[in-house]
């Protein structure tokens, strides 16, 4: 007989990346949670890259922060090395970065979560998961029954992980813990769909072992932005990188030896991330290159473990040792935790809606790794958004669906329950058709009063947010009235960048909207500059420069709310609408989209599709 041990509003199975934003999400919003993990000591763990944020990555942390989320404060607090990404490129793709020092980045999640008002934090496997009447019941492997009205799967690469290493697996978890067998063999029972992805991770060597003498070094950026829009002190610049190049060497080991590896010999059946491809993938995709770069990177301020990114690998271990000491800097490394590939269940997102409610069972959500994506921010951003939900369904509150034309955030979980994925979905710059509006500057502008509106985000952080637009409004105002003079000074400048000279006096706004100028050029003749932080020169010269651009954004942006606001009723039978195509009226049946906007995105449903669709609500009055 399971002994029971406690009934709340939700449960959330995980405390990975996506938990953590859940559980805390959704205590924070006075839900009565509780968190199970396998491991109290595995909470927040970093299984792969010790970083958080890169391109796009950053937008998602920035994101998640605005509305009030966790990553990003506890990736300022224990941060190694900033870097500002693609500063060479326009500012829709510049993203944040961090070197993390992965067990105080663990240790410090652990603690936001011990110490949060409304949370039960709980080592505890769940082995199985099951709806009695509006309640789910879960029971844990020492036999303790817990009950939920809402419950989040966040089980990240651990549900019936197995573990690949040359011709060597075995079941287990990451990092050398359980695998979850049991939860995945009870949401098979009861009828949730699964499917096998895989993700890999590289080598960790000893730091002493790695001649740096021959390696280039690779710095933080003086000017470090934190990922936290509310940070007060920003994080400082404590270790380097350095960067090496796998060669000739490296490639004949590794080519001689691909029927070792079970990725090519068949033996792993989990699909893998296209983006972040092993390196015997990315020798046998990319033959015609000579070399690959490899980032040796730091994991903390007090371990000797080095990273080194871009040699994730599932090959025998005699063959990671050996192109491992092919690369330059890396010829004596002593290896400490070997490469390894692991293949995990995960569900096919397209059976979950934009809440990441399961279509099939209510009060049941999924977030992270579980849903098909790859990546910590990807799993925070799902896991902020299912707890919120899980916590507004609970309270009888209505959905929280984030739109993608006003985040990425909105943008991943909209291609993941409309387009689908047929491999771990990485978020790219390149998935939203809005980037030059979804830039990472601007996430707390667009996304903070919607943290404030759902109770996520303070009074005090969202006065700073007013404080801030006005600041910027006043800015604008101040270069609209500021005339430069012609004078030899300014119009040596702007011979010198190749742009026309003064001969009457110019709006100082006109200038900074010089592709060739900007604030930092014009110091000097901006005489009357009032002494204000970066961001808001930033938000103005942004906003000046590409102002006809984002006009046109925006425009397209109106257009696909009209559509999204033409919302479609819950039990449409799309069997009935006779003049839809068989493959539309399929995919309208299984996605089930909310609305017009999304049913438009939906591969295989036609534009002509749209226009039958619109033709029966009109003529159905609905
Ligand atoms: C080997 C490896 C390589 C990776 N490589 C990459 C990469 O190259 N690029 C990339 O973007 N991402 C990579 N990742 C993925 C990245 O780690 C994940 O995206 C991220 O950790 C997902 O977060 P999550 O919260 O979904 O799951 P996780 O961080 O995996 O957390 C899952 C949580 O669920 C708990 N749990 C699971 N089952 C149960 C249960 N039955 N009962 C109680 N608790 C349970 C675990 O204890 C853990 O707390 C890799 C991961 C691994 C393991």
């Amino acid at each position: 007989m399971p002994y029971f041990s406690g009934e709340y509003d939700v449960a959330v199975i995980g405390a990975g990346h996506a938990g953590i934003e859940a559980a805390l999400s959704s205590a924070r919003l006075g839900a009565k949670t509780v968190c199970f993990t396998i491991s109290l000591d595995m909470i927040g763990n970093m299984p792969c890259n010790p970083s958080i944020g890169g391109t796009s990555k950053g937008h998602l942390v920035r994101e998640i922060d605005a509305l009030g989320g966790e990553m990003g404060i506890a990736a300022d607090k224990n941060t190694l090395q900033n870097r500002m990404l693609n500063l060479g490129k326009g500012p829709a793709v510049h993203s944040l970065r961090a070197q993390i020092d992965r067990r105080e980045y663990a240790k410090y999640m652990k603690h936001a979560l011990e110490n949060q008002e409304c949370l039960d934090l709980i080592q505890a496997e769940i082995v199985s998961l099951n709806k009695n009447g509006n309640l789910w019941e879960l029971t844990t492997m020492l036999d303790c029954l817990y009950t939920a009205k809402c419950a989040v799967i966040a089980t990240g690469t651990f549900l019936d992980g197995k573990i690949y290493v040359g011709d060597k697996s075995f079941s287990s978890g990451p990092d050398g813990t359980f695998s979850a067998v049991k939860l995945s063999e009870s949401l098979k029972n009861t009828g949730v769909k699964l499917r096998r992805f895989k993700t890999g991770t590289p080598s960790r060597v000893n730091k002493r072992s790695v001649d740096f003498s021959s390696l280039e070094p690779q710095y933080g950026d003086e000017r470090v932005t934190p990922f936290s829009f509310d940070c007060e002190t920003p994080p400082k610049n404590l270790l380097p990188c350095y960067v090496t190049y796998t060669n000739d060497e490296t490639k004949r080991i590794i080519t001689e030896n691909l029927d070792r590896s079970p990725l090519f010999g068949g033996a792993i059946e989990g699909v893998g991330p296209r983006y972040c491809p092993s390196i015997e993938d990315k020798i046998v995709r990319f033959a015609e290159k000579e070399r690959h770069q490899i980032f040796i990177e730091p994991c903390g301020l007090d371990t000797e473990e080095m990273y080194l990114q871009g040699l994730s690998s599932s090959l025998p271990v005699d063959v990671q040792e050996a192109f491992i000491h092919s690369i330059k800097g890396l010829e004596n490394a002593k290896i400490m935790r070997n490469a390894y590939a692991i293949e995990y269940d995960c569900v096919d997102p397209l059976s979950l809606k934009p809440t990441l409610e399961f279509l099939d069972y209510e009060g049941l959500f999924g977030a992270g790794q579980f849903n098909g994506s790859s990546g910590y921010e990807e799993a925070a951003a799902q896991g902020l958004v299912a707890g919120i939900n899980a916590a507004f369904k609970a309270q009888g509150k209505a959905p929280f669906i984030l739109e993608r034309s006003g985040s990425y955030i909105g943008t991943l979980i909209d291609d993941l329950v409309t387009k689908g994925c047929n491999e771990p979905y990485r978020m790219m710059t390149s998935r939203s058709e809005y980037r030059l509006v979804l830039r990472q500057d601007n996430a707390d502008i667009r996304l903070t009063e919607i943290g404030y509106n759902i109770g996520l985000i303070n009074e005090g952080r969202y006065n700073k947010l007013l404080k801030k637009l006005e600041l910027i409004k006043a800015e604008r105002k101040r270069i609209e009235n500021t005339v430069i003079a012609p004078s030899e000074g300014i119009n040596e400048l702007l011979v010198s960048r190749e742009t026309s000279a003064l001969t009457t006096g110019c709006k100082l706004s006109e200038l900074i909207k010089r592709p060739q100028l900007g604030y930092e050029l014009l110091t000097e003749f901006d005489k009357n500059r009032p002494d204000l932080p970066y961001e808001i020169f930033e938000q103005v010269e942004i906003e000046l420069k590409y102002e006809g651009y984002i006009k046109r954004q925006y425009a397209l942006i109106a257009e696909t709310r009209r559509l999204e606001k033409r919302l479609l009723p819950e039990n449409i039978d799309y069997n009935k609408i006779i003049n839809l195509r068989t493959e539309a009226r399929e995919k309208l049946n299984k996605i089930r989209p909310l609305s017009i906007g999304q049913a438009s995105r939906i591969s295989g449903v036609s534009p002509a599709d749209i226009s039958v669709l619109l033709i029966y609500l009109k003529e159905e009055k609905l």
